[in-house]
């Protein structure tokens, strides 16, 4: 008997912009292997809530539902439903969607799991595992010698915040402020949650993988990073930003047209070139209420046209009269709940970004060639914002450890789009972005390495 044909589950983490970001890298492995089978795997509501048949999916691309554990009724909280739908992925979940994807596919059965390294239940699932982490590739790093770091630091974490992590391999240019393990005072039952599953992930990815996809181009860290990274993961691959593989991006440009229910791309058409400040903190982040009217100030003393992508629930805490205002005016203004985030940081009206610097976010500025103020709050945010700031000196990042004032907004949005500092950081975005675009051309490094990685994918587990 031959070897069997290759059947991929690809597995989603269905929660936040997790699962969106693994959908990109399903529809780039199903459009690179016409020929073979690749079953998406998520909750009922998570793929509801998802573009499932945005720009033509490939047909060889087929949806398969994961039990959610029950966290799925109203009313139950966030950290709860993660916690739920994780027990019972740990519990049975994942190899009943994975037997789900098989009898879908006419029997055959799955020989590659590739999957988000949050479900990292992965790793004894019996089948070859590739996982793909969304995330800063550091953040990774630093959780991958987590124990080492805790217990090196032990309970100095406050006292020994602006210490370098030098003593670590590839973690030199962080401080212990920025590592991504959370507060364990301020977190209560997300923290936890959080920190049990990252745990999984530290220990299973280096033991278990084949293989790690990262949501970076290779050479965008320094050598030691990427050696340190080479080091601690199995068969590390940077095939990212994940939104530019072949096949993701013509969904993602396909998912831009009909996503911009709001009119943001009809509307910078309409703005000069490098004038507008975008500002997004992402599908997590809520800025505590005093903050958000401090940025909402701020953003208005600036003068300059903005474009802000806040979450609808938040637009009640906003200052008096700012919406009517921001109507008003709204050749210089626009607020929406939702903005086809890639492709407005692609647009050329677009010359600054406000950011919590989620990883999606740098990358997709990155890609951009927009320079970034970032605010960021929690998790890889701290990280990225510094490696923003200090290594890649395309954006700069406000006080980690105090709210953003109207006076500090309008200044940073200010010099990013019109100060000298900003002219120098708006080269270097420029910069990056010709590195992004190298990645993607002929012989490009994230191009290799996704022939790699869909090589892997469809090799493993056919013996
Ligand atoms: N996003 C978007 N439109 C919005 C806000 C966010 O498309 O109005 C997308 C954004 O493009 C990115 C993701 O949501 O891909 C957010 O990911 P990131 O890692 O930046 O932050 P997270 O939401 O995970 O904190």
């Amino acid at each position: 008997m031959g070897s069997p044909l290759p059947h991929v589950a690809v597995v989603a983490f269905p929660f936040t912009s997790h699962a969106p970001k693994v959908l990109m890298v399903a529809r780039a492995l199903a459009t690179a292997a016409p020929s073979a089978t690749f079953s998406f795997i998520s909750t009922t509501d998570s793929l509801a809530r998802l573009p499932t048949g945005a720009g033509a999916a490939p047909s060889n691309l087929r949806f398969v539902e994961a039990p959610s554990g029950g966290g799925d009724g109203p009313g139950i909280p966030s950290w709860r439903r993660m916690e739920l739908f994780l027990d019972a992925a740990e519990d049975g979940g994942l190899r009943q969607a994975l037997e789900t994807a098989r009898a879908a596919a006419g029997g055959a059965a799955v020989t590659c799991v590739v999957g988000d390294a949050f479900m990292s239940m992965a790793a004894d699932a019996g089948v070859p595992w590739v996982a793909v982490w969304t995330g800063g590739p550091c953040a990774l790093l630093a959780h991958v010698i987590g124990d080492t770091i805790r217990k090196d630091i032990g309970d100095h974490a406050a006292s020994r915040a602006d210490e370098p992590l030098a003593s670590y391999p590839g973690l030199g240019m962080y401080r212990v402020r920025d590592l991504p393990f959370g507060d364990a005072g301020a977190g209560g039952d997300m923290y936890r949650v959080m920190t049990t599953l990252l745990g999984r992930v530290a220990e299973r990815v280096p033991r278990a993988a084949t293989a790690v996809a990262l949501n970076a181009f290779p050479g965008l860290f320094p050598e030691d990073v990427s050696a340190a990274l080479a080091d601690a993961l199995p068969n590390c691959l940077p095939m990212g930003p994940y939104h530019l593989l072949p096949g993701a991006a013509a969904a993602a440009a396909a998912l831009a047209d009909d996503g911009d229910r709001h009119g943001c791309l009809a509307w910078l058409a309409r703005r000069d070139a490098g004038t507008v400040a975008y500002v997004s903190f992402g599908t997590v982040a809520a800025l505590p209420p005093d903050e958000l009217r401090e940025l909402a100030s701020g953003l208005e003393d600036s003068g300059a046209p903005f474009l802000w992508s806040l979450r609808e629930d938040a637009w009640a805490l906003l200052p008096p009269e700012f919406l009517e205002r921001a109507k008003a005016a709204a050749d210089s203004r626009l607020i929406v709940p939702w903005a086809p985030q890639a492709a407005v940081l692609r647009h050329p009206a677009v010359g600054a970004f406000v950011t919590h610097s989620g990883w999606g976010s740098v990358v997709e500025g990155m890609a951009g060639g927009v320079p970034m103020a970032c605010r960021p709050f929690f998790g890889d945010q701290l990280m990225n914002a510094r490696a923003v700031a200090r290594l890649w000196c395309f954006g700069t990042a406000f006080d980690e450890d105090k709210p953003m004032t109207r006076g500090g907004v309008a200044a940073a949005v200010a010099s990013l789009l019109t100060g000298e500092e900003g002219a120098r950081m708006r080269a270097t975005a420029r910069d990056l972005q010709a590195r992004v675009v190298k990645a993607f051309g002929p012989d490009g490094g994230s191009v290799n390495n996704f022939h790699k990685f869909v090589d892997t994918c469809l090799t493993v587990g056919r013996d």
